[in-house]
């Protein structure tokens, strides 16, 4: 195999640019398809023109292993990935480790690491079908077949169904793996207020999570920003029911936790997420077929994590070197 080969990698969340990330560093130009209009996945911001900034998704995350650890301090380094100081209401998980988050906002890391990538937003592919030779892929509203060496899918494994309908094998495998969804509440403030903490885990049977996204390091303080995750049992209960209503009822649970009263709300909305965080992961970093032109990773590969898509990504990555 050499870096002449044509890859394509489907997802532009951690998985797929630390995957493509690393191919380009061995000198390889992976094309990298993402159906949303940017960077993170499950590692997003919503950006609102008054100034209300939320990272709906991922909150923050910690090192375990070597290889994160070491790409982890290298954003550090370059200013951006940052420590979150955050005052806890419950105890930390894990409170020697640091929880890192990017620094003015959670996808800052991943338009970082996309910089100089040949990325194709609004592209959806439709299907992913194996040839002699590599692999086929069609977009979504296209007729066009394009053909690749290699194909990477990095996206959550419910889609991954629909994506190789045709490769029985592949899905038997993922089977097992199945992942919860979770509602998350974006609510802004235009006047602080204070309650005495930053992050409350594990609030009620109903909230998961609680957190003041303005605390984080490089946000606009001068707007108070709070995310509310709904517990997955809750959010399998209202799955289906619209955004609007299930923003009014987070809003209700979340003042009436606050022992204050809250001010004016100036910005409330609310995010499903379908596919949020693993509770069944596969077992084992990606699935690749017998010639090694399709790989089909992502977190629920090795868990719920941003440090399961990053090593994910990056054993793809090793995997296609040692044979290049
Ligand atoms: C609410 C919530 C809270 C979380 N909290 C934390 C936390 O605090 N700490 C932590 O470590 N992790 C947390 N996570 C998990 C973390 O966000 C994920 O583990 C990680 O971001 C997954 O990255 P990924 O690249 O594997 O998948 P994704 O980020 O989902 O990326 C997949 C990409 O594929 C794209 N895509 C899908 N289908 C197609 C298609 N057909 N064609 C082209 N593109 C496609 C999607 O648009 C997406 O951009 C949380 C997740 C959620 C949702």
């Amino acid at each position: 195999m050499s870096s002449s080969r044509k890859i394509a990698i489907l997802g532009a969340g951690m998985t797929g640019l630390s995957c493509a990330h690393r191919l380009r560093s061995a000198g390889f130009e992976p094309i990298v398809f993402e159906k949303s209009g940017r960077t993170g996945g499950r590692m997003s911001t919503r950006l609102i023109e008054n100034g209300f900034a939320f990272d709906h998704g991922a909150q923050f995350f910690r090192a375990k292993g070597n290889a994160f650890a070491e790409f982890v301090a290298e954003l550090e380094c370059q200013g951006y990935a940052k420590p979150w100081q955050a005052k806890a209401k419950s105890d930390p998980v894990n409170p020697a480790k640091p929880m890192m988050v990017g620094n003015g906002a959670m996808n800052e890391l991943l338009v970082e690491l996309a910089e100089g990538m040949d990325i194709r937003f609004r592209t959806r592919v439709e299907t992913v079908r194996e040839t002699s030779a590599g692999c086929e892929i069609q977009l979504h509203g296209s007729q066009d077949i394009e053909e690749f060496d290699v194909v990477i899918s990095t996206v959550p494994v419910e889609q991954v169904r629909g994506l190789l309908e045709k490769q029985v094998d592949f899905l038997r495998q993922c089977s097992k793996v199945s992942l919860l969804p979770c509602w998350a509440g974006l609510f802004g403030f235009d006047e602080k207020f204070e309650c005495g903490f930053d992050t409350w885990r594990h609030v009620n049977k109903d909230i998961g999570w609680i957190a003041r996204n303005s605390s984080k390091p490089g946000r606009d303080i001068s707007k108070d920003c709070w995310i509310v995750h709904a517990s997955s049992q809750w959010t399998l209960t209202n799955l289906e029911r619209n955004k609007e209503d299930i923003a009014a009822d987070l809003l209700t649970m979340f003042a009436s936790e606050m022992e204050i009263p809250l001010p004016k709300v100036g910005y409330a909305d609310a995010h499903r997420w379908r596919y949020a965080q693993t509770s069944e992961p596969l077992g084992k970093p990606f699935l690749v077929n017998e010639n090694h032109s399709l790989f089909v990773g992502g977190d629920w590969c090795l868990g719920a994590r941003v440090e399961a898509a990053f090593d994910s990504g990056t054993a793809i990555a090793e995997t296609i070197l040692s044979r290049s």
